[in-house]
């Protein structure tokens, strides 16, 4: 078995990986979307990222032997003044707040579906873990309590908030200063606060505006970090293996993450591997809701915003992976013109119908924290040794490993004859029929030596906009032509 190592954002290192508990099977954590607003395809970058980590882990371990928990984040001060905006007293606003989010969730899982990504084991919704009434589930409210009660945490004003000074260890992820800390963190120097630095694990709710759960310290909501400490800590327990998201989270999202964890149970630390992934850029800039610089997922697979055409999730998926998980990506249309033309030849290449399975040169490149250039690299290679068009041994294998990395041959195949088909009618006067009846006739001039009029076909096609690609099957000789829209 090739041995896995990943990198380490907290110890800046990559060392081999091996689960905490191989009786429980490996524990991933990654912190998932708010939902009040489609994702943008900045967004896809780390649920991309961390469903091939998901594939490899479930191939090395096996595929019961690994649990997945990507949140759903439901209560957010974004959410609420959303779902208040739009808010017409004909039912309640938390009925609303379910409306917006679960309407947001619906087209998140119809966006990552379409970017090939499996489900995660788990997908908990922050709302369900606020308060759970059994002594033994493990909720947001339980853990504030442990804070206040071990000395992490106090009230005032009907506000909870953490004791930052009171953890020596605080910093250790993001390893800033301290006024770095304080200026990264946009601090308010809020009235209920000893300290800049501490934040909020509970705050008082209007019951008129915002949503609520009766709590010890009066009718409230949770702050933001504290969800992901108990939604972790409820599933897959008080330390874990992996803890992922986007490298924006370091700071201060997974740093006070971790000082809920550590000091409401006690623990040294809360994940065994922090991993994240970097920004995807437009012009030099991150993508981002605030800088309206974003398309949403579903802009890009289904609009005509990227000059005229429309994309399939396979593309956007190998663009994705063309760098590193930690690199920044610069996003550009002609990356996903590259990424058409590989999947249009490797799906031209490989043996369909196959089994998802990896070569060991994909799983080594992947078990080297997650070399997915690299991987690429080895798919040319193993490309390039094919000899037939989807026969023979190293087809097989190409197609096996596309299955293995969520590519879709049929879902391609739908988009580029859609898109063929708008781009002949775009060009007009010449149909899919209409193709393969010259392509018939050019074959017989060829078989009747009559090079001059199999030339002209192939030109009179060209001229239309239409490619013809021959591949001879060294066996018998025999020839066949494919045809694709040229650009
Ligand atoms: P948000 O909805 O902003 O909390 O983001 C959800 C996830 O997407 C988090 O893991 C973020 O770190 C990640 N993310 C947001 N913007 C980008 C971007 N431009 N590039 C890569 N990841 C991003
Ligand atoms: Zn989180």
């Amino acid at each position: 078995m090739a041995e896995l190592k990943l990198y380490d954002t907290l110890t800046r290192e990559k060392r081999p990986f091996a689960p905490l508990d191989p009786a429980r099977g490996v524990r991933m954590y990654v912190c998932g979307p708010t939902v009040y607003d489609f994702a943008h395809i900045g967004n896809a970058r780390p649920v991309i990222v961390f469903d091939v980590l998901f594939r490899l882990l479930r191939h090395l371990y096996g595929a019961d032997h690994v649990t997945y928990v990507r949140n759903i984040t439901d209560v957010d001060d974004k959410i609420n003044k959303r779902a208040f905006e739009r808010w017409t007293h004909e039912r309640p606003l938390t009925a609303e707040i379910r409306a917006l989010t679960d309407q947001t969730l619906a087209q998140f899982h119809a966006d990552v579906d379409a970017l090939g990504c499996l489900r995660p084991s788990h997908e908990p919704r922050a709302t369900d873990f606020v308060c759970r009434p059994e002594p033994s589930a493990l909720d947001m409210i339980k853990i504030i309590e442990r804070l206040i009660a071990r000395g992490h945490a106090y009230v005032e004003q009907g506000h909870v908030l953490f004791d930052v000074p009171s953890m020596p260890a605080y910093g250790k992820l993001a390893r800033r200063s301290l006024d770095e800390m304080v200026a990264g963190a946009r601090v308010d120097v809020a009235p209920y606060k000893r300290d800049p630095m501490d934040f909020v694990l509970w705050k008082p709710s209007d019951p008129e505006k915002e949503p609520g759960w009766e709590s010890p310290w009066g009718f409230g909501r949770p702050g933001w970090h504290i969800e992901c400490s108990a939604m972790s800590g409820a599933l897959l327990g008080e330390v874990f293996d992996i803890h992922g998201g986007g490298i924006d989270l370091v700071f201060p999202h997974h740093e006070n993450e971790i000082a809920q964890t550590c000091c409401a149970f006690g623990t040294e630390r809360m994940a065994n591997f922090w991993m994240h992934n970097g920004f995807l850029m437009v012009e030099g800039e991150k993508m981002s809701k605030s800088l309206g610089n974003f398309i949403t997922i579903r802009e890009l697979l289904a609009s005509d915003r990227f000059g005229g055409q429309n994309w399939v999730g396979d593309v956007l998926r190998l663009a994705m992976l063309k760098t590193h998980y930690r690199q920044p990506i610069d996003w550009t249309a002609e990356g996903l013109n590259e990424s058409t033309n590989t999947l249009d030849d490797w799906f031209r290449l490989a043996a369909p119908d196959q089994p998802a399975e990896p070569s060991p040169a994909v799983i080594g490149a992947l078990a080297d924290d997650l070399n997915t250039p690299k991987m690429i690299a080895e798919l040319h290679a193993l490309r390039n040794r094919i000899r037939v068009p989807q026969q023979g041994a190293e087809a097989e294998e190409l197609g096996r490993n596309l299955a293995f990395l969520g590519f879709d041959r049929a879902r391609f195949a739908a988009w580029q004859k859609s898109r063929e088909h708008a781009v002949l009618q775009a060009l007009g006067g010449i149909d899919e029929t209409e193709i393969e009846r010259l392509i018939a006739a050019r074959l017989a001039a060829r078989k009747a030596r009559n090079f001059a009029e199999s030339d002209r076909i192939r030109d009179e096609l060209v001229a239309k906009g239409i490619a013809l690609m021959d591949a001879k099957d060294p066996a018998t000789g025999e020839l066949t032509t494919t045809w694709k829209v040229a650009r």
